[in-house]
C-alpha cells in the first residue's frame, strides 16, 4: 500500500491545499493499492504560479542546457525501468512484458529523442530579409489519459523542456502513481524549481481547473473525445493554443493479394496490445469478400492465443482493462454488437473463464459486421476486433474513410506501391504498409475529430513553439 500523500509542486513535495485524497486499484485483483492526494484549483492555482515564475530563466537556458537537462531525465528514466514496470502492472493491469518493454522502455527513448532534437533544432531561421526566432509558447497546462500512462506524459513534458517551456501536469486519476515516480525523476534530474509540477486530481475537478487557468498559454490534452471537445472549447473561448489527441477507430485494410494469415494474425494482436486500450488500434479490419471466411476463422484461431490472465505473470499477453467502468462499457459494446447483427467468430460479453474477479473482459472477434452498426463505429477501447468484408477496392477505400476518427490505419497489399497508392488516399494520421512499425520520430496525430496537432519528433516540438520575426 503506497500512501505518497504529496504533489510536487515548486520543486518540492507538498500536501494538497484540501484534504481529500483518491485510491488507486489494481484492476487484476481489484484491491486499493494507494492513495494520492485529490488536487484542487488551489493546488492547480500555486503549480501554475510556479510554473509563470520558473518561465522567464528556463526560456532563456541555451538549448543544449535543457538537452543535458532532459538527457538526466532520461538516465533517471531509464535508471528506474523495473520500478516504472512494475507500477504499470500494479495501477494499469498491463501484462508485464510489455509493460517494461513499452509503458516503461518507450519514455527513455522519447526523452532521448527530445535531448537530440533540442540540441539539433534550428531555434532561429532566415527567411528573406527576417530572423525568424522559435520562441516557447509559455507555460503548458498537460491532462493525460491512463492508457500509456507514462509515455502520455513524457510526449507531451518532454517537447515542452526542449523548447523552453514549464508545465503543470495533470495525469489521469487511475493512473497517478506512475506520474509520482516521473516526478521524482524530474527531481533526481535536477531541473530548476517550477519547471515541472504535479498537481493529481479528478479530471472535472483539477483538470478543468488546469484548463481554464489564464496562467496556462497551451492546454495539451490527450483522452476521450468528449472531453476534448469541452477542452477545446475552453481554450478557444480564451484564445490560448491547444492540443488534442482524441480517439480513433482505425482501419486495417488488407487488399486483394496481401498476405492474408500475416495481416489478420497482426491485426489480432494489435487489437489485443494493452487490452485494446490504445488510441491507434486497429478496430476495424477490412477484408475482401472472397477471403472473408478464411480471415474470420484465421482471427478466431489467432485471437484464442490471447487468454486473459495475471498481467505479472510473464507468461500473460493480454491482462485486464483498467477499471470497472471500463470493463462494463466494453462489454456493453460486445452486447450491442450482437443485439445488432453481428456474429461473434469468438469471445463474448461474459467474464473470461476463471476470471470473475478483476476487470476482465473476453477478446472478441465480430464477423458479419456492417460499417453502420455501433461497434464499427464507436471506439470501444477493448480487444474487440470487427471484420468487415468490401466488394472492390474502391468499397474499401469508403468503408476506411467513412469514420469520423482519423488517427491511424494499415493497408497490407502484395507489393508496397499498391499499398501506398491505397494509403494515399486514406483521410487518417498515420497508416502502417505491409505491417510497418512505431517510429518514434514520425508525427503522430490525428485527421477530423482524432485531435488537433501533433506529437513526437520535431513535429511534436513544433507545438510548443511560436514563432517572432525581426525585419531588417
Ligand atoms: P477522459 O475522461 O477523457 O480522461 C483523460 C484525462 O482528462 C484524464 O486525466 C481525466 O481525468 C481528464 N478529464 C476528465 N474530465 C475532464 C474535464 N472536464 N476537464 C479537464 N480534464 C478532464 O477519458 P476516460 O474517462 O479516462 O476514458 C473514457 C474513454 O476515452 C475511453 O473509453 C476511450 O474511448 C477514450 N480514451 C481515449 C484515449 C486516447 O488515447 N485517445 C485515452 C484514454 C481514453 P480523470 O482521470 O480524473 O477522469
Ligand atoms: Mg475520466
Amino acid at each position: 500500500m503506497i500512501a505518497h500523500d504529496g504533489m510536487f509542486i515548486d520543486g518540492s513535495w507538498r500536501p494538497a491545499a484540501g484534504g481529500g485524497t483518491i485510491e488507486v486499484v489494481n484492476p487484476a485483483d481489484e484491491q486499493v493499492i494507494g492513495t494520492v492526494p485529490a488536487g484542487t484549483a488551489e493546488d492547480v492555482d500555486a503549480a501554475v504560479r510556479a510554473a509563470r515564475a520558473a518561465l522567464p530563466g528556463w526560456a532563456a537556458t541555451p538549448p543544449a542546457r535543457r538537452a543535458e537537462y532532459l538527457t538526466a531525465l532520461r538516465d533517471a528514466l531509464a535508471a528506474r525501468q523495473e520500478e516504472i514496470a512494475a507500477t504499470v502492472v500494479a495501477e494499469l493491469g498491463s501484462p508485464i512484458g510489455f509493460a517494461q518493454r513499452v509503458h516503461a522502455g518507450l519514455p527513455v527513448a522519447v526523452a532521448s529523442s527530445y535531448a537530440e532534437l533540442a540540441l539539433n533544432h534550428p531555434f532561429e531561421e532566415q527567411i528573406g530579409t527576417s530572423t525568424v526566432l522559435h520562441e516557447p509558447v509559455g507555460v503548458v497546462g498537460a491532462i493525460t489519459p491512463w492508457n500509456y500512462p507514462l509515455h502520455q506524459i513524457v510526449a507531451k513534458v518532454a517537447p515542452a523542456f526542449a523548447a523552453g517551456c514549464t508545465v503543470v501536469l495533470k495525469p489521469a486519476e487511475d493512473t497517478p502513481l506512475t506520474a509520482q515516480l516521473f516526478a521524482e525523476c524530474v527531481a533526481a534530474a535536477e531541473l530548476p524549481a517550477g519547471v515541472f509540477n504535479l498537481v493529481t486530481g479528478l479530471g472535472h475537478v483539477a483538470g478543468q481547473a488546469l484548463a481554464e487557468h489564464e496562467g496556462v498559454d497551451l492546454v495539451s490534452f490527450t483522452g476521450s473525445t468528449a472531453v476534448g471537445r469541452k477542452i477545446g472549447a475552453i481554450a478557444g473561448g480564451a484564445v490560448k493554443r491547444v492540443a488534442l489527441e482524441l480517439g480513433g477507430k482505425s482501419a486495417n485494410v488488407i487488399l486483394p493479394g496481401a498476405d492474408l494469415e500475416r495481416a489478420v494474425r497482426a491485426n489480432v494482436a494489435d487489437v489485443c496490445r494493452n487490452a485494446g486500450q490504445s488510441c491507434n488500434a486497429l478496430t476495424r479490419m477490412l477484408v475482401p469478400a472472397d477471403r472473408y471466411d478464411e480471415a474470420v476463422a484465421i482471427a478466431a484461431e489467432a485471437v484464442a492465443e490471447f487468454v486473459p490472465g495475471d498481467p505479472a505473470d510473464p507468461a500473460t499477453r493480454i491482462g485486464p482493462v483498467v477499471n470497472a467502468a471500463q470493463r462494463d462499457r466494453v462489454r456493453g459494446y460486445i452486447r450491442r454488437g450482437v443485439e445488432e447483427g453481428a456474429r461473434l467468430a469468438a469471445g463474448g460479453p461474459e467474464a473470461p473463464e476463471g476470471r470473475e474477479k478483476g476487470y476482465y473482459v473476453r477478446p472478441t472477434v465480430f464477423a458479419d459486421v456492417t460499417p453502420s452498426m455501433t461497434i464499427a463505429r464507436e471506439e470501444i477501447f477493448g480487444p474487440v476486433l470487427s471484420v468487415i468484408r468490401y466488394e472492390d477496392e474502391e468499397e474499401a477505400l469508403r468503408i476506411a474513410n467513412d469514420s469520423v476518427y482519423g488517427l491511424a490505419g494499415a493497408v497490407w497489399a502484395a507489393d508496397e506501391d499498391t499499398a501506398v497508392a491505397f494509403a494515399r488516399r486514406m483521410e487518417t494520421g498515420q497508416v502502417d504498409i505491409n505491417g510497418g512499425r512505431f517510429n518514434l520520430l514520425a508525427p503522430f496525430g490525428g485527421y477530423k475529430q482524432s485531435g488537433v496537432g501533433r506529437e513526437m519528433g520535431r513535429h511534436g516540438l513544433a507545438e510548443y513553439l511560436q514563432t517572432k520575426s525581426l525585419q531588417f
